[in-house]
């Protein structure tokens, strides 16, 4: 159906009537949306079952990427790229009158994620796939993905987001596949063939349904799976307000948890959590025991990852099946978890480390506290081995210990892996945060360093780039992204210099029209596009950024012979609902912009533009418009950034701190194409273990802070009486915890830098086109077959 224009504009339009039950004429674009989906998901659908056929004759082992958050953003676009057939149907569409953008514009962002850590997973799928690699995601399909933001007088306020109110092409419901989810209720001994045995009584149960999205590689033939389950009520539940049952059960899969570093205690958090996990380890074995009988070799044809621990009850849950179900003994049953198993860690924040008390997870799930229980004891006869009588490491190791179950003690202990996501992150991890375990287990400690999948960000979202890539250095970049440091040899050659000019400039007025419908503000293309997109968050420091721009607007207006080249700078966030802090510093920013873009004697130079509602479709139009990519995070702070990689492979110079993996970028395009300011990760730990920062003293010192942080408190952003006292007192009586006024001056310094590079056009074109020739190596191609040699061994 996708060989010609003509066939294609047949099919097109005869689907089209029959499932919107409309004439071609008064079809909108969601019908022209529903149908293209239909007929591309038809298309493939015997790949997606010869892949699966594949895979089971075949015996081949599996890896299964467990991950409660899938940032997948809109999928018809990328399909229809990776499928080859985009150009017919373009042109195809366009000869009914159709315009193809539109059509795209009619599909929700599958927002099942907060930011990074939900994106990264999206792209290790297309790039498992594009690899022809055997993987799988496992997730959740949640009614509402991340909340709509909306800014109102300056202030985000939220609503929920409904991706799924006008239905769903890309998934296929298996109800035939459901799995029993148990919780609450007690455990039972008993004595089967003269051994102790357990089972879960009383248990209320609900069924988790599995909906299967495909997976479409780059140019293959293969089409994985992404399982999503959904929570319904059981057909038969025990004694209980039925509506009550209902509600609750439905509750597990109603919402994404709006914050991807506190964990708030929820016990439905939890119910989420092993929900995902037991209906995934379920059908993951159901699996696998058809096609391979016993399983004592699980991990010769199985690989499970779990994507952070919030996926870490997939240890206990094992254990438990293997020995309740399978008739395992301990010893048995922990050897094949411990060699199926690998986790990656994504931060070192503290308050992001899961922890979950006792009184809640015990009673919700009784079962699997007692393997975690048993796990944790027999840990610690082991470490008591190693280190006799000294209680004090044993007590920070323990996976049990004051009250609570530390949800990363028992990733390290129950997977034979445990990896990090930059070099820095890794090295912090192995001296620092996690340094008993790596005495410990010094071989499951490694480095993965994060990518993100070029096809989607290069090649879809910047075809007028990807085109000129092509058209210099060949297309060999599209299947093997290193070979993009062919670019290198033209990095004096003026005309591939000015072309590479005209496609940013021709991305800024995309943008620009965008900023213009969505705000009011008119942008100016030949200003340096500056752009921070990220989770609002104080480690990230989008504080010390409009610092900056209050101080730069502060000093045009005392001197105005103070001129630069004009600026735009442009924000994305969103902050979780209940972090007060981050939500003050959105109102700050749109404060800022508000003041700056309504002053005529500044305009010219300075506008401020805050983009609501960031998500993954408007991050394809926002990357390759900058020219600065801000990635400005308390070092050692950010584990690894995966934004700075999107932004690097469209152009942008990066200015930055030595952090996460903005220091392999920085290795890879030299000192000269980067620019970094600010403590070390190293200066920051110390710091933190031995005091000596005093916030008031660069309070006192400089100026230029003591006028800007007058300005939050003194009637400066006149309807905002009180809303900046919190961000006043963080930096001066709590003595700024994230270094901003430590680091103020010097990227003050970097951001001149910047400035002055700009001016020379040829020299920072050099630049930008040495950051797309490194950024190969950031490709989550590169990632995986790493993963895939190193970890789950299926490299073959
Ligand atoms: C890449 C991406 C992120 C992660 O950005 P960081 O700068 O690494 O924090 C978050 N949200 C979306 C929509 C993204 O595409």
């Amino acid at each position: 159906m996708f060989t010609n224009k003509e066939t294609f504009k047949k099919v097109f339009c005869n689907r089209l009537e029959m499932l919107s039950g409309k004439s071609f004429s008064e079809s909108t674009s969601r019908d022209h949306y529903n149908t293209l989906g239909s007929l591309v998901r038809e298309y493939i659908s015997s790949n997606w079952i010869q892949t699966n056929e594949k895979y089971r004759s075949s015996k081949q082992k599996q890896v299964y990427y467990l991950s409660i958050e899938f940032l997948l953003g809109r999928l018809l676009g990328n399909n229809l790229i990776n499928l080859g057939i985009n150009q017919i149907v373009e042109e195809g569409l366009l000869e009914l009158g159709i315009d193809i953008k539109n059509i795209e514009e009619a599909e929700a962002d599958a927002g099942l994620g907060n930011g990074g850590l939900g994106r990264l997973a999206a792209c290790f799928l297309d790039s498992l796939a594009s690899l022809n690699l055997p993987g799988h995601g496992c997730g959740i399909r949640y009614k509402h993905g991340l909340f709509d933001q909306k800014i109102i007088e300056g202030y985000q306020v939220e609503y929920p987001e409904q991706w799924l109110r006008h239905g769903n092409v890309w998934e296929i419901r298996k109800s035939d596949q459901a799995a029993e989810i148990s919780f609450w209720g007690e455990v039972e001994s008993f004595y089967h063939e003269g051994k102790l045995k357990f089972r879960h009584v009383n248990a209320e149960k609900i069924t988790a349904v599995p909906y299967d999205i495909p997976v479409i590689g780059y140019g293959t033939e293969s089409v994985n799976t992404l399982q999503l389950w959904n929570a319904e009520p059981s057909p038969f539940p025990h004694n209980k307000n039925i509506l009550e049952y209902k509600r609750e059960t439905e509750a597990v899969s109603e919402f994404l948890y709006p914050d991807d570093t506190h964990d708030d205690g929820k016990i439905l958090r939890l119910k989420q959590q092993y929900f995902l996990v037991s209906a995934s380890l379920q059908s993951i074995l159901r699996n696998y025991k058809s096609t391979h009988g016993s399983l004592e070799d699980l991990h010769n044809g199985v690989a499970i990852h779990i994507n952070d621990t919030h996926p870490v009850l997939a240890v206990p849950e094992l254990m438990r099946i293997l020995m309740d179900e399978e008739g395992m003994g301990w010893y048995e049953a922990w050897q094949v978890t411990t060699k199926t198993i690998s986790y990656t860690n994504h931060t070192t924040l503290s308050e992001a480390l899961e922890k979950w008390p006792i009184y809640i997870f015990k009673p919700l799930l009784p079962r699997i506290f007692m393997i975690v229980e048993e796990i944790n004891e027999r840990f610690c006869k082991e470490l008591w081995k190693l280190y006799p009588g000294d209680w004090n490491r044993i007590e920070n190791m323990a996976v049990i210990a004051h009250g609570v179950v530390k949800m990363a003690h028992l990733a390290i202990v129950g997977s034979y892996s445990v990896n990090g996501v930059a070099k820095l992150h890794s090295e912090i991890l192995k001296k620092r945060e996690m340094k008993l375990f790596y005495e410990v287990y010094p071989d499951k400690f490694n480095n993965k360093t994060n990518g993100i999948t070029h096809r989607r960000w290069l090649l879809k979202a910047n075809p007028q780039l990807a085109a000129l890539l092509t058209e210099t250095i060949g297309n060999d970049w599209i299947y093997e992204p290193k070979s993009l440091l062919e670019l290198k040899n033209y990095r004096y050659d003026p005309t591939i210099l000015e072309r590479l000019y005209d496609v940013k400039i021709s991305r800024k007025e995309i943008l620009a029209k965008r900023i213009l419908a969505q705000t009011g503000i008119k942008v100016d293309p030949y200003s340096i596009f500056d752009v921070q997109v990220k989770r609002l968050h104080e480690y990230k420091r989008q504080l010390l950024n409009v610092l900056h721009i209050m101080y730069l607007y502060n000093r045009m207006k005392e001197d105005s012979s103070f001129t630069f080249h004009p600026r735009t700078f442009i924000f994305g966030a969103k902050a979780s609902p209940g972090y007060y802090y981050a939500k003050k510093i959105i109102k700050l920013i749109n404060s800022v912009a508000e003041k700056v873009n309504s002053d005529k004697q500044t305009s010219e130079f300075l506008k401020v533009i805050f983009i609501e509602n960031y998500r993954v479709s408007i991050a394809e139009d926002i990357f390759p418009a900058a020219d600065v990519s801000e990635q400005i995070s308390t070092a050692s702070k950010e584990a690894s950034g995966t934004g700075n990689m999107k932004f690097m492979m469209n152009g942008a110079l990066t200015i930055g701190t030595l952090d996460g993996a903005n220091i392999e970028i920085k290795d890879a395009v030299g000192d000269e194409n980067i620019f970094t300011f600010g403590l070390k990760a190293e200066e920051v730990l110390h710091y933190y273990q031995n005091g000596g920062y005093y916030s008031n003293e660069y309070y006192y010192h400089d100026k230029r802070i003591s006028k800007v942080l007058e300005q939050l408190i003194n009637g400066h952003f006149p309807e905002t009486e009180g809303d900046f006292e919190a961000i006043y007192d963080s930096l001066l009586t709590q003595n700024d915890q994230y270094f901003v006024l430590r680091d103020f001056a010097s990227y003050v310094a970097a951001q001149e830098q910047v400035n002055d590079a700009y001016q020379d056009r040829s020299k920072w074109l050099e630049k930008s086109l040495l950051n797309i020739a490194h950024s190969g190596y950031f490709s989550s191609d590169r990632t995986i077959r790493e993963y895939a040699k190193h970890i789950w061994k299926i490299d073959s």
